[in-house]
């Protein structure tokens, strides 16, 4: 079997949004399930629609997602160079080999002569025709004109266009390894462009050259390019490389939350969820938030992401990268939209804080902390605290209010939940609860946990009755993690002065 190569191919026109990473995923696990080489192809041909700083996100977000190309513009490879603009050259002469080939013509019409062909066949009704086999030759091209006015033309440089000759009555066949068996008929086809005026190819021209001169075997990409590929198909057949054409399939749509259409980058701001891996700024200079931003560990992103759309056949959910190289089918891949559901997102990065936090990624928790302006000088401490609150934790960035009490006394305390149940025998429970803290040598959860169980039974109330206001003196409100656990990272000075304030409080208000 030949060397797998895939490619992702993305256009540099915006932000890179969740539906493009999901490809570029599946490519990668494709990839990497058969050994084979993921390459990153910049297809910037049109310049009209270049949007500054997009190919670098898209590499920063590759790379966030731990997806590391074999070849691409930053890793040049055999087949490069791997940006198109950068390939410009060589174009040209594959649309007039397709020109001597008799399957491609010079095209002279003017963008006038184009708009009065377009009103004509909305006069007749014919809208749904443009530029191919009917109309060919009323046109101004190489097919119509006589051979010597065509060459007068071709010499004084009349601008004109390269237009593949899609034969009529052919009926196109290929397999989509998603989809099965597809058909198109030829007479559906226009005569679309492969080298514009400019000299710049067209997506159509440009794709094919590269996937072949790539060695490219299997092209994956969105649903949104299956019209295009019996060009293509015709494209490899007219080149006369019919037997080095690579498989193709071609991924559902990520739809909305409620179903109804493509999710857009629009519907992200519109319903408050992220659609882009990472911080992007728009034309408009809007800068709309990421996964990343959000809170969300790459490898929860990436697990969402491949289970939109793709299962192994079993009720696992949580994979990780290698794991999903593993079990990664092409064929597994649903034909039907994904709908994306920000909840379940939040779901699977719920199960990768609880999974992955010992494993190194505490830093990032660190990052989170010191960006809030609190300073951790005992990594020791914050890895034990990770653990204490990591089942809290739904996004990142919940680290830093389940967290922060641990290292800043709060600034605020909740005394309002404690006044009204709080009377005299319960200060003289939190006297004596200070008392005997001070003596305790071992500072540690089950002697807390003792002490305070003992206290509360000489003074006849019940533990549960004190637990609430002990919390909210440590933490400043209810929640957090079990209160013998906070007191034993607090550290029996920082506790003691906690209970101490709190009383200072309490008593003061009663
Ligand atoms: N440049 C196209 C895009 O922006 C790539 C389509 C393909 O993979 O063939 O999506």
């Amino acid at each position: 079997m030949k060397k797998v190569r895939v490619r992702f191919a993305p256009s540099p026109t915006g932000g890179l949004h969740l539906g493009g990473v999901r490809t570029a995923l599946y490519n990668y696990l494709f990839a990497k399930k058969h050994k084979g080489d993921f390459i990153l192809r910049i297809e910037d041909t049109d310049q009209s629609r270049y949007v500054e700083g997009a190919e670098q996100y898209i590499v920063e977000c590759l790379a966030w997602c731990g997806i590391q190309p074999n070849e691409g513009p930053h890793q040049e490879g055999e087949y490069g160079p791997y940006r198109q603009s950068k390939r410009k050259d060589l174009y040209k002469k594959y649309a007039e080999e397709l020109v001597q080939k008799g399957h491609a013509y010079y095209a002279f019409d003017t963008p006038e002569e184009i708009e009065s062909l377009r009103e004509k066949l909305k006069s007749e009704g014919k809208s749904n025709l443009q530029y191919g086999y009917h109309v060919r030759y009323d046109m101004r091209n190489s097919l119509s004109l006589p051979a010597a006015e065509t060459e007068a033309l071709l010499k004084i440089n009349f601008p004109h266009v390269i237009r593949i000759k899609i034969e009529p009555n052919e009926i196109i066949q290929f397999k989509d390894m998603i989809r099965g068996d597809m058909e198109m008929d030829t007479n559906n086809i226009d005569d679309k462009v492969l080298l514009k005026a400019d000299g710049m190819p067209t997506y159509h021209l440009a794709v094919v050259v590269d996937d072949y001169l790539m060695k490219i075997t299997h092209v994956f990409r969105g649903e949104e390019w299956l019209p295009s590929a019996p060009v293509h198909i015709l494209l490899w057949k007219y080149f006369g490389w019919k037997n080095r054409m690579p498989e193709w399939a071609h991924f559902p749509l990520i739809l909305k939350p409620d179903g109804n259409g493509k999710l857009s980058k629009r519907d992200g701001e519109r319903l408050g969820i992220p659609v882009f891996p990472m911080q992007w700024k728009d034309a408009a200079g809007d800068t709309l938030k990421g996964f990343k931003e959000l809170g969300f560990l790459p490898e929860a992103f990436i697990n969402m992401l491949a289970l939109l759309g793709w299962n192994d056949g079993t009720e696992q959910e949580i994979f990780s990268l290698n794991e999903l190289i593993a079990k990664f089918s092409i064929e597994r891949v649903h034909a039907s939209g994904a709908k994306f559901d920000y909840e379940k997102a939040k779901w699977f990065n719920h199960e990768w804080i609880k999974k992955s936090m010992g494993n190194g990624q505490w830093a990032i928790v660190k990052n989170i902390m010191e960006d809030a302006g609190i300073k951790i000088d005992d990594d020791e401490k914050l890895k034990k605290i990770i653990e204490l609150v990591k089942d809290r934790c739904t996004l990142l960035t919940d680290f830093l209010h389940q967290s922060s009490f641990f290292f800043k006394a709060p600034q605020t305390i909740d005394t309002a939940s404690i006044q009204p149940k709080w009377n005299e025998k319960k200060n003289q429970f939190f006297v004596e609860l200070i008392r005997s803290y001070q003596l305790i040598n071992q500072w540690q959860h089950d002697d807390l946990e003792k002490t305070f169980k003992e206290i509360a039974a000489a003074s006849q109330i019940k533990s549960g009755d004190v637990l609430l206001p002990f919390r909210i003196m440590l933490v400043g409100a209810k929640y957090g993690p079990g209160v013998f656990d906070i007191a034993s990272v607090l550290g029996k000075d920082e506790t003691i002065k906690r209970i101490e304030h709190g009383l200072t409080l309490l008593n003061n208000k009663s």
